[in-house]
């Protein structure tokens, strides 16, 4: 369910983006995922192909750029990949008080729409057509 509700807001960032408008469809949006921000890849690929349908982005690829974690010590200066679950001791003085570099990213850094696909001509979703009723 935590799947779910971190895809229902990446289609919402999504479709409410200005990069959103004037370009048709969405095929793809890429992700950069933090090994440590608590989320499953194919949990989340799974909820966000639902979350996707009936909208811009209905059939679009999820593609997730893997961010390892990191940490660094306080004291020393040295710095590790915590792995998973995180080791947040250090392993050069043993210290406590390290921060965390990265590995909690959960952020979308690009999107692919189908504009630059179609070779054709035939369809020209730049300009967003209206039927009058
Ligand atoms: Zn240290």
């Amino acid at each position: 369910m935590h799947e779910m509700s971190i895809a229902v807001a990446m289609v919402e960032q999504v479709t409410e983006s200005p990069a959103a408008d004037g370009y048709g469809t969405v095929s793809a949006v890429r992700l950069r995922l933090g090994e440590l921000a608590g989320v499953v890849a194919d949990s989340l690929r799974f909820c966000f192909s639902l979350a996707c349908a009936g909208t811009v982005l209905d059939g679009a690829e999820l593609l997730i750029d893997h961010v390892p974690g990191r940490a660094r010590c306080g004291p020393c200066g040295a710095e590790w990949a915590t792995g998973m679950p995180p080791q947040l001791c250090c392993p050069q003085c043993d210290g406590g008080r390290a921060e965390l570099v990265q590995g909690r990213e959960l952020q979308i850094v690009g999107l692919r729409h189908t504009r630059s696909d179609t070779a054709d001509g035939a369809a020209h979703p730049a300009s967003v057509q209206v039927k009058e009723s």
